[in-house]
């Protein structure tokens, strides 16, 4: 079997839901399981509401009825898909009238409020792919088995579903049952309806994949997989065809916002590949990400990203010679602030780190200062290569080539212990041309070995 995950754009509306149909019908051989987000911003509608609820006597939920009503409308799904969706939209209204009643807007709250989203989307897309004949059913995730704690909107599942996801669904796919089930929400063993966080849905199917024993999962996006660089940035970017879940980790991370990290542990746990399709161009391959390599690739940088507003921190001590204990220090101001450092790298006099601006600086330098000599400097970025680290000398002397051509001077390296990437820091102003010059350099059409 398999998993076919849809995000929100991928059913956004009547046309994306049949589209969405016609690639699983395409599928029906594998056995999928189908798992939804809500449609389009549905999520984003329903806080939106909440916080007017907060602040005001009455809401407006008409854009949030008009996009489910006018889908079932478009698709011809008539009055019996209406009829099951209406029970839950007047459920959210009388939700939202008790939100404004008592102003109180709890986790708990939240998270039965969101649910709403997915619950609609599921019986909608269920509705057309059964008029597309296909035998699918609607299901909410805790009738697959999804009991989570009561963290509720970062809730995790609990181990007993690892159990029952495979017990409930396998007798259904044996049947021929197509399920259609919601991501992103669980019930808690009080019965209370809890999330996984935002973005949930894809950690959904990973979790049933792995506790299914999937062939695979596909992650089915409005992007073309995991790119080899910002298509923003770099005109040519192109997919990958094949990444580890290390690789793809230091990616989302360093601002390739594909898949969370959260997202791909189950499968990694388990083995099993993801998938990355794109639901706008099917067609295309996609990204796989695989626990390991089956071959060591003949071109050793897989993909560049960048992170800009980075503030760089220099710290010398001259007592650092020989010191045990002094980086200890050092990194207990940083935890004493609650400062998260990204990119270290360290000399016998030094150390040279990096963090996001948002920080209280004055604060942090104040302590540094007490134990070392503290340069700070911000505006810079960080560019990052993700590849075969055992080739950094070749990685390395390219990309110190494309600086020194365009006269940008690297401030800091850092050679990831991970293996799979570099970092280098430069102005945030120079961050898009170098990372357009390493592309050229990597990847470009003219150069037989990025391809
Ligand atoms: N609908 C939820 C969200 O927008 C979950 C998801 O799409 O993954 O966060
Ligand atoms: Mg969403």
């Amino acid at each position: 079997m398999i998993v076919m995950k849809f995000g929100g754009s991928s059913v956004a509306d009547a046309g994306r839901i049949r589209h969405v149909g016609e690639i699983v019908a395409s599928r029906l051989s594998r056995k999928p399981v189908v798992v939804l987000s809500a449609m389009g911003d549905t999520t984003d509608l329903l806080l939106e509401a909440a916080n007017a609820a907060l602040a005001e006597k009455s809401v407006s939920i008409e854009k949030i009825e008009d996009l489910h009503y006018k889908a079932i409308a478009d698709l011809n799904l008539g009055e019996k898909t209406e009829a099951e969706i209406r029970p839950l939209l007047e459920e959210l209204k009388s939700l939202l009238a008790g939100i404004s009643l008592i102003r109180e807007l709890t986790g708990r709250t939240k998270d039965y409020l969101v649910s709403f989203g997915e619950r609609l989307s599921v019986r909608i897309a269920a509705s057309c792919f059964r008029l597309m004949n296909m035998n699918a059913r609607a299901m909410d995730a805790w009738e697959i088995g999804f009991v989570s704690d009561s963290n509720y909107t970062a809730a995790e599942l609990d181990r007993e579903s690892w159990n029952m996801v495979p017990r409930l669904l396998n007798p259904l796919l044996e049947g021929g049952i197509l399920p259609v089930v919601t991501g992103f929400i669980a019930k808690d063993a009080k019965g209370n309806i809890t999330t996984l966080g935002r973005g949930g849905s894809d950690r959904s199917a990973t979790i049933i994949a792995a506790a299914m024993g999937a062939e695979e999962a596909q992650v089915w996006k409005d992007v073309d997989g995991i790119l080899t660089a910002d298509p923003r940035l770099v005109g040519d970017a192109r997919p990958v065809e094949l990444v580890t879940y290390e690789e793809a980790a230091e990616l989302a991370y360093f601002g390739a916002q594909v898949l969370h990290p959260r997202a791909m542990q189950p499968c990694l746990k388990t083995n099993i590949p993801v998938l990355v399709k794109n639901s706008y161009n099917p067609g295309a391959p996609g990204t796989r990400i695989v626990a390991s390599r089956p071959e060591k690739p003949a071109f050793p940088v897989r993909a560049l990203t960048s992170r800009g507003n980075i503030t760089l921190i220099d710290i010398v001590s001259t007592r650092m010679v020989g010191q045990a204990g002094f980086l200890n220090g050092v990194f207990s101001v940083f935890a004493r602030h609650g400062v998260s450092v990204d990119v270290v790298a360290t000399s016998e006099v030094s150390i040279s780190l990096t963090l996001d601006t948002a920080n209280d600086l004055e604060a942090l330098k104040e302590d540094l200062a007490r134990i070392a000599r503290v340069e700070i400097k911000t505006g810079k970025a960080i560019v990052t290569i993700i590849g075969d680290v055992s080739r950094s000398s070749e990685i390395l002397q390219r990309a110190f080539g494309v600086c020194a051509d365009l006269d940008v001077q690297v401030q800091m390296v850092s050679q990831g212990a991970s293996k799979v990437n570099i970092s280098f820091i430069v102005d945030d102003t120079q961050a898009a041309g170098v990372v357009q010059g390493l592309h050229r350099n990597y990847f470009g059409k003219d150069d037989k070995d990025g391809k």
